[in-house]
């Protein structure tokens, strides 16, 4: 009896959830071997209410048995976070993009396109929601060389080390500081957004020259479909450093936030909320509020207190209190 079940133990083997594309799921084992699986009878059974049970960055156990062709994913362990986006359809099941994310990386620019403070933001509130680090890479500076544009790097430089967020200033093109990118990366799942154009490919391409992927197809590979249902894919660009390639990152938005939590996804506003004089305080124009307060003596910056403003009026976000 002890025999068997040690012996089916040593058949169970963890791994990581690589490419999954609903009914096909490719798992890296331990020592580096992928093997492609499917998911296991009993798994279902858990009463998972998303339109996939497992995504990449997940970490299950499979159970492989020597006649088999594929081998059977047979525990979840728990995710740390992970991104959802909603499914199209009227049912309440959520699609996952991607979970277990290390860091959060947007790219952004000044020039070509030029990047708004807003997407910025939004984004950054977005990991603040989800509970990922986040880190800012301006890239392409190799082009800002005239006055506007040296303002404009000084302002974001500034606005960011104010709010508690690293911005790493990069150029792809010219090879300039990826050092500092990859350090960051390293050993982590790692989620790439910015807008098309900013240079995502190029960057990645940059970090890792060995990958087989032309400039361009990471990102934009998927957007030209018209597919709902797409599925996200963790590219090793690194030795266990994966970049997620999904199609999904642009669809992230403010999903589920309330506006009396907003406040609290701004970490250098939050720290004056405490001092407002209403605990409901949204920090608009109430008597007593010292987030007002702080942002008129500049220790706000002023961008951020604007698009705080800015997504406490939006739409996305519901009023409930
Ligand atoms: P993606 O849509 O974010 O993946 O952007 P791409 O990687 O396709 O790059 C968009 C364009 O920006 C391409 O023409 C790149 O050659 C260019 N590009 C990328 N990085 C840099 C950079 O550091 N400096 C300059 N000057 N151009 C860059
Ligand atoms: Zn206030």
């Amino acid at each position: 009896m002890l025999i068997t079940t040690f012996a089916k133990l040593k058949m169970q083997r963890k791994g990581l959830v690589i490419k999954s594309t609903g009914s096909f799921i490719k798992v890296k084992l331990q020592d580096g071997s992928v093997c492609d699986c499917k998911i296991g009878g009993r798994f279902r059974m858990k009463g998972i209410r998303n339109t996939n049970p497992v995504a990449v960055g997940d970490w299950v156990m499979i159970e492989k048995k020597a006649n088999e062709a594929l081998a059977l994913i047979t525990e979840l362990e728990p995710r740390r976070n992970y991104i959802i986006r909603k499914s199209i359809n009227l049912s309440r099941e959520t699609h996952i993009i991607a979970s277990n994310i290390d860091i959060a990386f947007v790219v952004v620019t000044l020039k070509q396109p030029r990047t708004s403070t807003g997407f910025i933001d939004r984004f950054l509130v977005t990991c603040e929601a989800y509970e990922i680090p986040a880190c800012i890479i301006l890239n392409k500076t190799d082009l800002y060389t005239d006055d506007e544009a040296i303002d404009l790097w000084a302002d974001l430089q500034y606005t960011y080390d104010t709010a508690g967020y690293e911005l790493i200033p990069v150029s792809a093109e010219k090879k300039q500081n990826l050092d500092a990118v990859k350090e960051r990366m390293n050993g982590k799942i790692c989620l790439f957004s910015g807008h098309s154009g900013v240079g995502k490919s190029a960057l990645i391409n940059a970090i890792s020259p060995g990958l087989d992927r032309r400039v361009g197809e990471i990102s934009d590979a998927h957007d030209k479909g018209k597919h709902t249902t797409t599925f996200a894919e963790l590219i090793e660009v690194m030795p266990n450093t994966y970049v997620i390639d999904t199609p999904g990152i642009k669809e992230l938005g403010l999903i589920d936030l309330e506006k009396s939590d907003l406040d609290g996804y701004f970490p250098e506003i939050f720290k004056y909320s405490h001092a407002c004089k209403y605990n409901s305080c949204l920090h608009e124009n109430e008597p007593g509020c010292a987030v007002r307060q702080a942002f008129e003596e500049g220790e706000i910056p002023h961008s951020r207190y604007v698009n705080y403003l800015g997504m406490l009026h939006s739409d996305e976000l519901q009023k409930k209190w």
